[in-house]
């Protein structure tokens, strides 16, 4: 799979926050390079602890404002795997995760092109998705070879 582009989603994140009528502050860019720059699907608090070193006067308030900032924009999607605090991802391209139940790493998959997820499920009459998350669970291949 290939990364994300860095360069292109900061151009993506400039368009969408002034669509959004909203300011491009300092803190929402800082935030939101933390989230390119590894995309692991921290949580709230991960993004803080990495975010922090750049930027001391940032709050974990803040990180949290500005990651449903981002959220409501569009730029990154939160998402919930299962038990534990919500994880965010910079990825906006359609895909489900995949939670390793060994390790915890979370891996994106991509959604094969013309799958239609929402013939997946019969839903009742007059009832519309507006959005879905998809996850998966198993074990890695990293983890899978260990207990080999
Ligand atoms: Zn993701
Ligand atoms: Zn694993």
């Amino acid at each position: 799979m290939r990364a994300a582009n860095p360069r292109r989603q900061l151009k993506r994140y400039e368009q969408s926050i002034a669509q959004g009528g909203l300011r491009l502050t300092r803190q929402r860019r800082h935030v939101y390079e933390v989230l390119l720059e590894r995309q692991d699907h921290p949580t709230a608090m991960d993004v803080f602890l990495r975010a922090k070193p750049g930027m001391q006067a940032l709050s974990l308030a803040t990180v949290y404002n500005v990651l449903e900032t981002l959220a409501d924009c569009g730029l990154v999607k939160k998402v919930h795997l299962g038990r534990g605090s919500a994880r965010y991802c910079a990825n906006v391209a359609r895909h489900g995760h995949f939670t390793c139940t060994i390790c915890g790493a979370v891996l994106d998959v991509p959604a094969l092109p013309g799958a239609e997820l929402e013939k997946l499920h019969q839903l009742p009459r007059g009832y519309t998705v507006t959005h879905q998350e998809i996850s998966l669970f198993g074990v890695c291949a990293a983890c899978r070879k260990e207990q080999n």
